[in-house]
């Protein structure tokens, strides 16, 4: 495929469209007096948050060994997913491409602005099928895909991602919101070598903090300028930009908290495994099991009875319920009614 230039994917409008600059937050100044902002000059959290994210992005950039300009940060990754559609999707023309079954907030998005959406259906191990893919690209000429990896709600992660950065003739999103979980590369390494690449991460689900709604796309300087015009300028609020500082700081209870969720999804999955009622656990590189049951309606009330709340993906996955991984406690607690279950 020739050199892919991105302003050809992008709408017009929004080529031409001009950022909401703060003027305050792109300039140095050393103590302000500040009466820019029609703020109150009283009380704590009175000022706007930095629009430009510059201490968070610099944390960020540092963590994960890129540069602050390669960074956006949204309101959790979901508002980035919106963003994306709005700069490349010609609202009632053009189309994305996602994985079938994926994660649902890409068709949700899309459908807003009324893009039509093209699935790709995964095989019987949820793998991607890289014929239907380039017929599905070719037929539909969709301006982006969503490449879920690891992949919600099914654990596994896509194999040979470069295939599907070299053979789309538009913006492949990666979506890595469960890449701390697997011991397979992020593709942000391949940042430097696939000008049509967007990786999203997210504070919510490694990091415990989705309370905060705080998610982050890489890409290009082009697509970040880009996406950085369209978003509103303080979409990240002051409480959350500095909580997420703060845990970048705590590095080690992030990586605890990881370790001890892998150790979880171990013990879950052998203890998963003596049940009768589960017929299949799929292989997860994520911290959620996609799980099989013979009887799957009378699995999923009986949890819901007891107040252990899953996520059935019956009848559009036949006889599965999403189950994440929780405490020692929780998981306990999981399976004693599955254990009821049994008598
Ligand atoms: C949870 C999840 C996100 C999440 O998002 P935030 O908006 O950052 O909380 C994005 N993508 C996938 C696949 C997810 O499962």
């Amino acid at each position: 495929m020739e050199q892919l230039t991105i302003t050809q994917f992008v709408r017009k409008n929004i080529l031409e469209l001009q950022p909401y600059i703060s003027f305050r937050d792109h300039n140095e100044f050393e103590a302000p007096v500040l009466m820019d902002a029609n703020e109150s000059p009283f009380g704590t959290f009175n000022r706007y948050p930095d629009s430009t994210q510059k201490k968070l992005k610099r944390k960020i950039a540092d963590l994960k060994n890129l540069s602050p300009g390669q960074i956006v940060v949204g309101n959790g990754s979901d508002e980035l997913i919106d963003l994306i559609i709005k700069i490349f999707c010609e609202p009632k023309k053009d189309a994305i491409m996602m994985m079938n079954p994926s994660f649902a907030m890409y068709a949700f998005y899309a459908a807003i602005n009324e893009n039509k959406v093209i699935k790709v259906d995964l095989d019987e191990n949820f793998e991607m099928v890289k014929e239907n893919f380039l017929k599905m690209s070719e037929e539909n000429q969709p301006k982006i895909f969503f490449l879920c990896s690891p992949n919600n709600p099914t654990g596994n992660s896509v194999d040979d991602i470069e295939f599907y950065l070299q053979n789309f003739n538009g913006i492949v999103v990666v979506d890595e919101a469960y890449i701390e979980f697997s011991d397979k590369k992020s593709s942000l390494e391949l940042l430097i070598k696939y000008p049509n690449l967007i990786v999203l991460q997210t504070f919510s689900k490694a990091w415990g903090k989705a309370g905060a709604r705080v998610g982050i796309a890489c890409a290009t300087e082009e697509i970040i300028k880009l996406i950085n015009t369209v978003k509103a300028p303080y979409n990240v609020n002051s409480l959350s930009q500095e909580l997420i500082i703060k845990s970048i700081d705590q590095l080690d209870e992030f990586q605890e908290n990881v370790e001890n969720i892998l150790i979880e999804r171990d013990w879950l999955e052998s203890e998963l495994r003596q049940m009768e009622c589960v017929s299949k656990i799929f292989p997860t590189d994520a911290n959620f099991f996609l799980v099989k049951f013979n009887n799957v309606d009378q699995v999923y009330q009986k949890l819901l009875e007891e107040e252990v709340l899953t996520n059935k993906r019956s009848p559009a996955i036949p006889d599965c319920i999403r189950i994440n991984i929780g405490t020692r406690e929780e998981n306990k607690s999981l399976i004693a009614v599955l254990n009821k279950l049994k008598s």
